[in-house]
């Protein structure tokens, strides 16, 4: 007799929205990973599984994807100042006195926040890398690092260097889970140069580089004065893009400049609350899909959102477009599933191995609690209004599994693989230490 199929992880009668390209949907079905990959699919699959949870009148999704974040650690302080008074006289200053320790304690509280919002892979774009990559060794998530590099002003951020080094240090330490990439910031605040520098090594290393682009009308100014030509143009003068190449915000974009990014096959990651929030503006959604640009979505840094929920991210980004467009089906609610996933997934160069739920990706999967009053009435196949409960009524708060490559960070709400709670005195020690380090209530023009 042969022996019985024994899988690593088996979710049981969950209800499957798998997000591959047909959108195909199961009511109730199993799904089996094993060695980090999904092997698996169907009705009462035989067998057994090392951990086997049952998702009975739960919703099963691909892990979200937050294409564009920022491991910061404060949260809720600088707020209500426009872009460049922010970055300039806030965020810059107070960049330049972070250490690793802060980072060290940041990652801790943004990456509980991931988990317990369902994200499974990010991409962080800031300081010190190391301390936030030796912690998602830790938490179990995917990410891909992206060492902040600022030429201007000097000290503010990483440099090529630290860079460079950053990579050789973690390119080949946990393969295929945490991802070495470079960061430059801005064509504002770095030279044309670096990002042709940077070109170069990403193909030498063949990994992928992220950078800000047309995040408000000032930079599309300052560029256009300084080089007398948009962000995009510049960077295309310089050879740097090319589908290795994913960019944040694109609130800005000319029509030449979306046809530029998709003919060279760039990713835009939408942030909506953030471009709200410092008050940049509306991103071109519409007209990057219709030119076939690859679009993901980001909830940028807990300073300028301020959260990392990605369910409250869709919603705004469909709500945002609607107003703004005054039209109610611009950006249907599949659509902005899809950039939550399968979108935020290509910009990262990774629709190959996660985004969706398919036999052969990686075991990339979130369990949703569908049993809460404001997820109701939910209607069951076929007639299902599930993708609109998920998108419109859904937030963080209802994710009741994350798991990344068949491992369980956290189930039934319980994060197993960071100690939020012992945790919480170290973030406000070190938010207070950086406050006082940078000088920030002065210069807020409160008192010290
Ligand atoms: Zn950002």
């Amino acid at each position: 007799m042969a022996a019985e199929k024994e899988y690593d992880l088996i979710i049981r009668n969950g209800w499957l929205i798998t997000m591959d390209a047909a959108g195909t949907r199961y009511p109730s079905a199993d799904i089996a990973v094993e060695n980090g990959k999904i092997s698996a699919i169907g009705s009462s699959l035989p067998g057994s599984g090392k951990e086997e949870i049952d998702a009975k009148g739960n919703v099963v999704l691909p892990g979200l994807v937050d294409a564009h974040m920022h491991m910061t650690l404060l949260r809720g302080i600088g707020d209500d100042l426009p872009l460049m008074r922010w970055l300039y006289e806030v965020m810059f200053p107070k960049d330049a006195q972070i250490q690793a320790r802060h980072i060290h304690a940041a990652a801790i509280m943004n990456q509980a926040e991931l988990i317990r919002g369902g994200v499974t892979t990010f991409l962080d774009i800031f300081r010190f890398p190391s301390e936030s990559a030796a912690i998602a060794e830790q938490s179990g998530l995917r990410g891909v690092f992206c060492p902040q590099i600022i030429d201007e002003p000097a000290g503010a951020g990483e440099t090529l260097e630290s860079n460079l080094a950053f990579i050789e240090a973690w390119k080949d330490r946990v393969p295929e889970r945490l991802y070495t990439w470079f960061g430059p910031h801005a064509p504002y605040s770095n030279f044309p140069e670096t990002y042709a520098k940077i070109a170069e090594y990403a193909e030498h290393y063949d990994i992928g580089y992220h950078t800000h682009i047309c995040e408000t009308e000032d930079e599309v100014r300052q560029i256009k004065e300084k080089y007398g030509k948009s962000s995009v143009k510049l960077l295309d003068d310089v050879g740097a893009l090319n589908p290795r190449f994913s960019v944040a915000h694109g609130v800005h974009l000319s029509p030449e400049d979306i046809e530029l990014l998709a003919e060279r096959g760039v990713g835009v990651v939408h942030n909506p609350s953030s471009n709200m929030k410092l008050a940049s503006g509306v991103a071109p959604i519409p007209e990057l899909f219709a030119a076939g640009v690859k679009v993901g979505l980001g909830t940028d840094s807990n300073l300028s959102n301020n959260n990392l929920d990605m369910f409250e991210e869709m919603r705004i980004a469909a709500f945002l477009q609607k107003l703004y467009r005054k039209d109610p089906s611009v950006l249907p609610c599949e659509q902005v599933l899809r950039m939550a996933t399968m979108g935020s997934a290509s910009c990262l160069g990774m629709d190959h191995m996660i985004g969706s739920l398919e036999v052969g990706k990686r075991g990339d999967i979130i369990i949703m609690d569908m049993h809460q009053p404001h997820l109701y009435p939910l209607l069951p196949e076929p007639n299902t209004n599930v993708i609109e409960q998920l998108v419109y009524s859904a937030s963080a708060a209802d994710v009741w599994t994350t798991i990344v490559e068949g491992r369980v960070l956290m189930h039934e709400r319980q994060v197993r693989t960071l100690d939020w709670a012992a945790a919480q005195d170290l973030v406000v020690e070190m938010a207070q230490d950086l406050i006082s380090r940078s000088d920030i209530w002065r210069r807020l023009g409160r008192e010290a």
